[in-house]
């Protein structure tokens, strides 16, 4: 028992817990008043959207620029219905090819045909179809020798980002490596110097898949709370075979990740109602992109996939300070998910 009105409910004090992949500091700071699952997504749920008005809904292919991918029944011709997952260039690219200044791609791809089906609710082999788009369109975007990164990313809800409700997933393909990328890489080289041991990430999720911030695991993959969650119920799926791209990913790993994200996400919406949130891939630099990757230290870094939750807002401290609060406990979120 302790001051504050805590009830029976044991406490936590304050904790800053560090990074050692990104060298970022959270300070975790577990409200007394509140149980993890009182980190509910509040809001209702996002009004149905305008299906009728939808570029993204089957018959209205001429909305969107013309596809450059898809899964279609073999007697439906592009750019028409037919299809099970389509991939367009983005009308309001962020970045366009060509030989400016800023060369890059921006790709949206259309989950599925359904106006309202999220990734939880899709067949497992539906989502399996998705990753493995995903693989070929980074195998395309990489091949481009302009491309230094490519960041394949799913905003779901409104206020996540999403401005259509039509669940869909977007690609950025750049013509830099992102800092937080070389950061990381930088921050793995040196523990590796340190330890002599190859990829401190092989060892960390091993590590980790031994003990509390464990949500579930396969001979395949881990899915973790991180030890420095910025986020309630943040969740990070790693593969435990070692590799740096996704890319790398093999055929039979591709539905045991759909089914592992799959039931992941069904127990984020029933530990937390249903909450927005940004899930995305986290990779080494594309194959053919320059030095750093020549030079072998690609070997340093190690993919991912983050589950990024929206319950509690990112306010003046964090984007002061770069130091995020969390109010909720990880080995706390990886109990409510591990159920
Ligand atoms: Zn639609
Ligand atoms: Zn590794």
């Amino acid at each position: 028992m302790t001051a504050g009105g805590g009830g029976s409910r044991k406490t936590h004090p304050p904790e800053l817990r560090h990074d050692p992949l990104s060298g970022r500091w959270v300070l975790i700071a577990p409200d007394r008043a509140r149980r993890p699952n009182d980190y509910r997504n509040g809001r209702p749920a996002w009004a149905a959207g305008p299906r009728a008005s939808c570029p993204f809904c089957p018959g209205r292919e001429a909305e969107t620029p013309a596809e450059v991918d898809a899964l279609r029944g073999q007697t439906s011709v592009p750019d028409s219905p037919g299809w099970r997952i389509r991939v367009v260039p983005n009308k309001y690219p962020a970045l366009v090819p060509g030989p400016g200044p800023s060369p890059g791609r921006h790709e949206v791809v259309i989950d599925s045909p359904d106006h309202e089906r999220e990734w939880a609710d899709l067949p497992d082999d539906h989502l399996r179809d998705l990753l493995e788009t995903f693989r070929r369109r980074l195998r395309v975007l990489e091949n481009d020798p302009a491309v230094r990164y490519v960041q394949i990313f799913k905003n779901k809800g409104a206020s996540a980002g999403a401005s259509l409700r039509h669940p869909h997933t977007q690609i950025l393909a750049v013509p830099e490596g992102p800092r937080q990328i070389r950061d990381e890489m930088e921050n793995l080289e040196r523990t590796a110097a340190a330890e002599g041991e190859g990829c401190p990430v092989c060892r960390l999720i091993e590590r980790e898949a031994a003990g509390p911030r464990l949500i579930q695991l396969n001979p395949d993959f881990a899915a973790l709370a991180p030890y420095a969650s910025r986020f309630p119920y943040e969740i990070h799926v790693w593969p435990r075979r070692h590799a740096a791209s996704f890319r790398e990913t093999g055929e039979a790993e591709l539905l045991i990740l759909a089914r592992m994200l799959k039931d992941l996400l069904g127990r984020l919406r029933a530990a937390a109602g249903d909450p927005d949130y940004h899930l995305l891939l986290r990779q080494g630099p594309s194959a053919g992109s320059g030095a750093e990757s020549r030079a072998g230290r690609r070997g340093f870094i190690h993919w991912r996939l983050e589950i990024l939750p929206i319950l509690a807002a990112v306010a003046g401290f964090e984007w002061g300070t770069g130091c995020f609060i969390n109010p909720v406990l990880p080995e706390s979120a990886a109990a409510a998910l591990r159920g």
